[in-house]
């Protein structure tokens, strides 16, 4: 089974002590790349995830401001990434989006810092990596202001089905967390059943959302464990879980080319 992780925060703490172990892991588990978004206002994010990439080839590097550090966005980081993007250190830019469950940046500020990273993504021609929560209408409104037309990934999906047709609509993959095995997810399965097999993703959100059966204890969730998520989506689409994998892979590499390592071919 080849599988790959959408979207892990491997620049945070909680793998200072294992990070290249936690990587081998997950390889040795089936996942033959993983897309790591780093954020600009956190100084130690993008040095991280930026070794992490050099000494794994399919460690795939972005870089944004989230819709939570909204509040710290200036426009030296839009220079920053403009400088990486030139350098060819990033394949998307992201994670940016909006998140008005937690609030941690004001609304107007988080929707500013949105539209502003969407241009710069557009004019550079780069895919997004869109986080939202409770904020489905207002990323739909975002990316059509912007006229953003380049597509990426709507990443750890809870909206509702509206929201993912309209991105579907506008070039998005839809990418699901372990959230999506937890026992009170129904709703999100039903719409997780719903997206088109050529538009799914799957991904850990790790350290965060730990899939069943590893939730739990506040224990550290990590890419290996995507596979959980991968079995319980392939249930919904009726599939084996290795044609589930194989459909997800192929999408993730239909937006980010990359090399799988021979041994892994
Ligand atoms: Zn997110
Ligand atoms: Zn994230």
């Amino acid at each position: 089974m080849r599988l790959v992780d959408s979207h892990a925060h491997l620049d945070m703490a909680e793998f200072d002590a294992d990070r290249p172990d936690v990587v081998r892991r997950a390889f040795a588990a089936g996942i033959v790349a993983i897309l790591c978004p780093a954020d600009l206002t956190r100084p130690a994010s993008l040095p991280t995830i930026a070794g992490l990439a050099a000494e794994f080839p399919t460690v795939l590097a972005a870089a944004g401001v989230h819709a939570h550090q909204a509040k710290d966005f200036a426009r030296g980081h839009l220079d920053e990434l403009g400088r990486l993007a030139a350098a060819g250190a990033i394949r998307a830019v992201g994670e940016i989006g909006l998140d008005y469950h937690y609030d941690f940046s004001p609304p107007e500020t988080q929707r500013e810092a949105l539209r502003a990273q969407l241009a710069f993504a557009a004019a550079a021609g780069l895919p997004v990596i869109l986080h939202s929560r409770l904020s489905g209408a207002d990323i739909i409104a975002a990316v059509d202001a912007e006229r953003f037309g380049r597509g990426g990934i709507l990443h750890c999906f809870t909206e509702d089905w509206p929201t993912a047709r309209a991105m579907l609509d506008r070039g998005f993959f839809v990418s699901f967390s372990g959230i999506l095995t937890f026992p009170k997810a129904g709703d999100l399965r039903e719409v997780a059943a719903k997206v088109p097999l050529d538009r799914l993703l799957v991904e850990t959100d790790s350290p965060y959302l730990a899939p069943v059966p590893y939730r739990g204890s506040g224990r550290r969730n990590e890419p290996a464990f995507v596979v959980e998520t991968a079995r319980v989506l392939a249930g919904l689409k009726g599939l084996a879980p290795d044609a589930l994998a194989e459909a997800t892979t192929r999408n993730f590499a239909a937006l980010f080319p990359f090399e799988m390592a021979p041994a892994e071919c």
